[in-house]
């Protein structure tokens, strides 16, 4: 496998993206990317793109997303980290080989036109890390 060619986004757990924005679109400057629905994970995203790197917004749609979940636990704040991949299948499966515990074993719909996957934070040293490749 081609090891990650960059890091392609930061996710941000956030309460409200309103109430987020006020920081990095207000205070900071940045210009919104735009806000989009992720059914499959029951988050609304916003993202403000920041050079080559996107800082991505994630609010939860509902009380059992996973970002609920992980509001309550451990509040807002740092969620993911994602690198880009070219070939995330092939990635998947030398991740596996190397005893890295997957959450995704085969990659699911992301926003942006993505296809994503996680690896557990056990293997990553604490930091829940998505793969993505481009789609499109
Ligand atoms: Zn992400």
């Amino acid at each position: 496998m081609q090891p990650p060619s960059k890091i392609d986004h930061f996710g941000i757990a956030v309460q409200s993206i309103e109430e987020a924005s006020r920081f990095y679109r207000d205070a900071l400057g940045l210009e919104p990317g735009g806000i989009e629905e992720v059914p499959e994970q029951k988050v609304r995203v916003a993202f403000f793109p920041l050079g080559e790197v996107r800082i991505e917004l994630l609010e939860p749609t509902a009380a059992d997303s996973p970002i609920a979940r992980f509001l309550e636990k451990r509040g807002p704040g740092l969620h993911h980290v994602a690198y880009l991949v070219d070939d995330l299948p092939a990635t998947l499966a030398a991740l596996k080989s190397a005893g890295v515990r997957l959450i995704d074993e085969t990659p699911r719909a992301g926003a942006h036109g993505m296809k994503i996957a996680f690896a557990h934070p056990k293997s990553t040293a604490g930091v829940l890390t998505e793969f993505c490749q481009p789609t499109r």
